[in-house]
């Protein structure tokens, strides 16, 4: 039987790319969205992929919504944490709200969605889990203490569940994207969109399929020894 991935924020951008690439491979793939309901239909209409709405940042919502998928679709073997927010602005002008935001949504749905699945992976001695990072979680950004702060800790999430997980083969990665084309970058001010690019040493910001790809491997069974990791897709803008 196939196995079942999970993607939040499927419906639209690098999400929907992972659901595409995932579907390619073989696994019965469900998208998670928070509330634009066209993107997720336009997701069914073109792949048949189903979204079930809820809001990863709510620890109850994120439990049900994972318990209805596995009663609906099949026990759950894969998440990709891909749901993000951005609520940008320097320290000085940044609200307690935007700083809690980003981190209940970007963070806490990483911890939200691994406590849903995770034991089940367990139990079954198989499972991926690959979080989505970022660029800005590795070198930090202007104007995004509370994105860079979420991104980071993604990353050490990653590491410390990877340690839990290793014996029961469940393997936990993540992905730390540099500069996407999606609609999250398209709300970057052109001239700031300009002088990132020109610190991109391929020269172009990324395309969501690119990320999608790196995801598809750690989903594989080729990547079983691979736990613990994060994968940095850039274009070469950060090395470490
Ligand atoms: P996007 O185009 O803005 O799409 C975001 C997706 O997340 C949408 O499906 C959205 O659902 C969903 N979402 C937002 N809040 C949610 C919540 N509380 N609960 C459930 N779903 C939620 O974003 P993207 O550019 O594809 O980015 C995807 C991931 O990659 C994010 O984690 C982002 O931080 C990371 N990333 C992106 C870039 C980049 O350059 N684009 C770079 C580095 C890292 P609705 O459509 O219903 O709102």
């Amino acid at each position: 039987m196939a196995r079942v991935a999970v993607v939040t924020g499927g419906s639209r951008g690098i999400g929907r790319a992972i659901c595409e690439g995932l579907q390619q491979d073989g696994f019965t793939v469900v998208a998670n969205y928070a509330g634009n309901d066209a993107a997720a239909n336009q997701l069914k209409a073109d792949t048949g992929i189903p979204s079930y709405k809820f809001d990863v940042g709510d620890h109850e919502a994120s439990l049900a919504g994972c318990k209805q998928i596995e009663a609906e679709v099949g026990p759950i073997d894969v998440v990709v944490n891909n749901a993000g927010i951005t609520r940008d602005g320097t320290l000085h002008r940044m609200s307690f709200e935007d700083w809690n935001e980003v981190m209940r949504i970007n963070l806490g749905g990483c911890f939200n969605m691994a406590k849903a699945a995770f034991p089940g992976m367990r139990e079954r001695g198989w499972g991926r889990i690959i979080n989505i990072g970022s660029v800005n979680g590795q070198a930090g950004q202007y104007g995004q203490v509370n994105y860079a702060a979420a991104k980071s800790g993604i990353h050490g999430f990653t590491k410390a569940l990877a340690q839990e997980g290793a014996k029961f083969g469940v393997t936990v990665n993540a992905i730390a994207p540099g500069y996407i084309d999606t609609d999250m970058v398209a709300a970057v001010p052109e001239p700031v969109l300009e002088k990132i690019i020109a610190k991109i040493p391929v020269g172009r910001l990324g395309h969501a399929e690119e990320i999608a790809r790196g995801v598809r491997f750690l989903c594989s069974e080729d990547a079983g020894f691979v736990t613990g990791s994060t994968m940095s897709i850039n274009g070469g803008q950060h090395m470490y």
